[in-house]
Parts: C-alpha cells; sequence; structure tokens
C-alpha cells in the first residue's frame, strides 16, 4: 500500500498550550497505518484576525500515512475532539486545532477538506515549523515553502523551544481533563 507524505499544522491557545501539543504530537505518533516522521520545533505567535486572545503556540508534524486525506482529516477532529475542542468564535481561542496543510502532491478543494491548506503559504505559524522539518518542502500550485517566508516577516514569531527539550522541562506525564 502506499504512503503519502503529509504534513499536520498544529496549534493551541488555551489550557497550557505546550502540553496541548506535545500531547497531540503523541497522539499523532499512534495514528493508524501512519508514522510520525518529524516534530518541529515548538513556536509562539500572536493571533491573526480575532486579535482579543492569548497567544498561540504551533508546531508541524510531518506523517507518512497510507490513509485517505479525508481519513487524515477524521483522525485529526477525533483528536481535536479529546482535546475538548468546541468551535465557537471563527479564528479564535482553541484548545487544539490540526490541520492538513500538505497532502504529497495533491491539490484538494472540497466542502470540506481544501488542501494545501488555503492559507498555509501566507502565515509565518505554518511556514516556519513546516521548513523547519522539511526545508525543500513545495507546496502544490505555490513553489517552495521558503520562499514564501520573506512575505510574513511581519508577522510576530519566536521559536519556544525543541519539541524534546520543552517535553524534559515539562515531563512527559500531561493532565488534559
Ligand atoms: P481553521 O483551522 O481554519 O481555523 P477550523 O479548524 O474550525 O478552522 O476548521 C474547521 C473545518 O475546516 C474542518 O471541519 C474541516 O472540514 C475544514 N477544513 C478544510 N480544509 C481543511 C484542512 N486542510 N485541514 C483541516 N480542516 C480543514
Ligand atoms: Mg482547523
Amino acid at each position: 500500500m502506499s504512503e503519502q507524505r503529509a504534513f499536520v499544522g498544529l496549534g493551541s491557545n488555551l489550557r497550557s498550550p505546550e502540553r496541548q501539543i506535545l500531547l497531540a504530537f503523541d497522539e499523532l505518533a499512534v495514528l493508524p497505518g501512519s508514522r510520525l516522521v518529524g516534530r518541529s520545533s515548538l513556536y509562539k505567535t500572536a493571533p491573526i484576525g480575532y486579535v482579543d486572545q492569548p497567544d498561540f503556540v504551533n508546531a508541524v508534524a510531518e506523517v507518512w500515512t497510507q490513509l485517505s486525506a479525508d481519513m487524515l482529516l477524521d483522525a485529526l477532529l477525533g483528536i481535536e475532539r479529546r482535546h475538548g475542542r468546541i468551535r465557537e468564535i471563527p479564528n479564535g481561542p482553541r484548545t487544539l486545532d490540526l490541520d492538513v496543510l500538505l497532502f504529497g502532491d495533491q491539490e484538494i478543494s472540497g466542502e470540506r477538506l481544501q488542501v494545501p491548506h488555503p492559507r498555509a503559504h501566507e502565515r509565518a505559524f505554518v511556514l516556519h515549523p513546516l521548513v523547519e522539518v522539511a526545508p525543500d518542502v513545495e507546496i502544490p500550485g505555490r513553489g517552495l515553502a521558503r520562499d514564501w517566508l520573506s512575505q510574513c516577516a511581519d508577522q510576530p514569531i519566536s521559536r519556544i523551544a525543541e519539541e524534546s527539550t520543552l517535553r524534559r522541562a515539562l515531563g512527559t506525564f500531561v493532565e488534559l481533563t
């Protein structure tokens, strides 16, 4: 069975965001039919759009998967639900947001799923961690991801720590509920 190289964007700004992201990495590591092969550092970013909310913590995971893009989205929505995600304000605060950023070289424009993620190429919080885990990755239809970095230089972003360092600092026990 063939595998696709997928990239998942992770974001959180509620209820210990760093822990939410570390736990989500662990959950991605046990997705059926999939291998988690890359974890970016964690980044702190200012909210975009609805600005009256805490900063976000963002990261990117590289997942090689036998799932279809739809099945991967279902799995991600299931993980979001387990983190107590409730959809209220668009672009508002969230315990965990998981997006399919890229799915191989596929371009999908369905009702429920658009890949590449339509805003991936214009968001610092996607591009920095994405280029960290995959410096040469292309966004289908847009070219090299790293070539878009300069266009979002005005979006504040800072690297918090490598995932492994943060995990040691916070401990491995993650209580969410
Ligand atoms: P956003 O991530 O844009 O802030 P949400 O996470 O609330 O907003 O988006 C919810 C819906 O977006 C999902 O239920 C899903 O159907 C749809 N969607 C479309 N394309 C994607 C994608 N590439 N990754 C994740 N969700 C997507
Ligand atoms: Mg989302």
